[in-house]
Formats: C-alpha cells, structure tokens, sequence
C-alpha cells in the first residue's frame, strides 16, 4: 500500500489494493480533521450563496461505492449546511421497467444539474458498469460499450459548464464486515440491514475488479475519480468536504451585477 495519491492519473490502470483505505494523511486524530473540516464547511457554504446567485457554473457530485462505505453519511455531512434550494440529491435504484425499455443514461440525464445547481448522484450511471456486470445482467458486449458512452456523457455535460467530481469511498472487506455486524446489533441502524447486501459482500472480489476498470477507463481531465480512504468516516468527510471546496473556489463565482443602477431607487411606502 504504497500509493497515497487519492487522485490516480489519467493514464494509471488503477489496482485498488495499492490504495490504502485507513490512510489519513497528516491527521493523527480525528478532532483536528473535524476543526479543519468545519472550516471548509463554513467557506462551502457562503461559496454556494454566491453560486446559486451567479447561475454561470453547474455542479455534480457522483458517489459510487460498496455497501456500508457511507455515501449516505457523507451526503448528511457535507451538504446539510447548504442552501437546500440549491442542491438535489438523486438516488439510483434498481431501474423500473420503464427505465430498461431505455438507453442506460435515459434516467440519468434528467437529474444533471441546471446553472447555479449541485446535483448529488447516490449511486448513479455506472452502476450499470458494476452491479450489471458482476450480475452479468446484459451480455458483455454490451456493457464494455458503456466506458465510451460515460465519457462521451460527462464531456457532454462539461463541455456545457458543469463541474464534475466523481468519488469512490473505499473501504476494506474488514471494514464493511464491522459495519454490517453494527447494523444487525444496533436498532438504530437495524433498518438498514438487509440481506442482499450479504450476497453482494460475497462478490467483493468481483465488484473490486469491476471497480478498477471503472476507476481506470473513465478518469478524465473533465471528470477525474477521487478514491478516498473511507475506513476512517471523519477522514473521508474531510476529504470530500476539501474536494468539493477546491472546485468551487476555482470556478471563481461572483455575484451577478444589478440589471440597472439601482443606487437611487426608492422604495415606495
Ligand atoms: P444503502 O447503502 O443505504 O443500503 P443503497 O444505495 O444500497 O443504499 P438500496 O436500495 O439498498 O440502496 O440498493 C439499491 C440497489 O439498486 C443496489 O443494490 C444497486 O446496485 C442497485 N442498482 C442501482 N442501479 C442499478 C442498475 N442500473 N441496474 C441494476 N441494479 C441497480
Ligand atoms: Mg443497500
């Protein structure tokens, strides 16, 4: 585990067990990573005021991971404090009937976000790239396709002004085997214990390979994967909150100017 890197490049095929999912870089303890953290979150949010007002950049957010990784945690966590106006967060589920008489991205493409918007993908388009190819749910010919399709989608949605940040919150197998036996021991959480996932545990191997191919064919410049170590969940917080702060202070939003000089008006009684 020797690579720290958390963006891999452009060009790497990605093997994930060089990825070390405890890695928590300078941060010894989680209390400094939450300080900093709450910094970020803070510039994040007045980040987004001047967004949403400038309706010049659109952003989207793509979470991708195993189960337990905490793509729901991480949702809580860094957008709670945004406008809720300006965010949407889509869900993908299994696809309805309806959604399969359609190309894979039919579903997707309505939930990209508009100017001034963060859209948030809790699981998303290349789902059908992972669970579809470990359950060879179409034949491969078909799937393997799918890598150019991505790409040529995200350019397409960069190409219009959309920012996107793709992330993959790793955790190792011992990780999610703690997690899942915290789930079936906790009663808060017993509501998101559900069998099927211990069917998916089992294909661990295939879904990491499944990933790799992921992580390697469809990191671009315009839409680059972020792999975060998620054993540690403050540490992956942190990361993503960093991220996406990052992004947005480079897309350099102003507020837009009033449409004429309105200095002098008076405001009737
Ligand atoms: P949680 O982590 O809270 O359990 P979840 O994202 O796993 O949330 P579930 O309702 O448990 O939500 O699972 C959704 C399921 O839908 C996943 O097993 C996922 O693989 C599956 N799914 C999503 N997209 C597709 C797709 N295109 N084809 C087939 N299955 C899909
Ligand atoms: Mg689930």
């Amino acid at each position: 585990m020797s690579k720290q890197a958390l963006v891999p490049k452009v060009e790497d095929k990605v093997h994930l067990d060089e990825f070390d999912p405890d890695y928590t870089g300078n941060y010894a303890d989680e209390d400094e990573a939450k300080r900093d953290r709450d910094k970020d979150l803070e510039k994040l949010r007045d980040l987004q005021e001047v967004f949403y007002a400038e309706q010049k950049h659109s952003l989207l957010v793509v979470f991708q991971a195993m189960d337990t990784a905490g793509k729901d945690g991480v949702i809580e966590h860094v957008f709670l404090g945004l406008n809720p106006q300006g965010v949407h967060v889509a869900s993908f589920k299994k696809p309805t009937e309806e959604e399969l008489g359609h190309d894979f991205l039919w579903r997707i493409h309505p939930h990209t976000p508009r100017k001034g918007m963060i859209s948030v993908f809790n699981r998303s388009h290349y789902e059908d790239v992972l669970v579809v190819r470990v359950h060879d749910l179409v034949p491969k010919k078909v799937w393997k396709k799918r890598y150019d399709h991505i790409n040529a989608f995200e350019e397409l949605l960069h190409d219009n002004g959309t920012t996107i940040l793709k992330f993959f919150l790793h955790i190792s197998k011992d990780e999610q085997k703690k997690r899942l036996e915290s789930r079936r021991d906790t009663p808060r959480k017993q509501w998101k214990f559900m069998l099927g996932d211990l069917e998916e545990r089992k294909l661990w191997d295939s879904y990491m390979e499944a990933y790799e191919d992921v992580l390697s064919k469809t990191n671009t410049d315009y839409a680059p994967w972020h792999i975060v170590p998620a054993n540690n969940k403050w540490y992956r917080d942190y990361i993503v909150t960093k991220t996406i702060l990052d992004a947005m202070e480079e897309m350099k939003c102003e507020y837009p100017k009033p449409a004429e000089n309105i200095a002098g008006i008076v405001i009737p009684d």
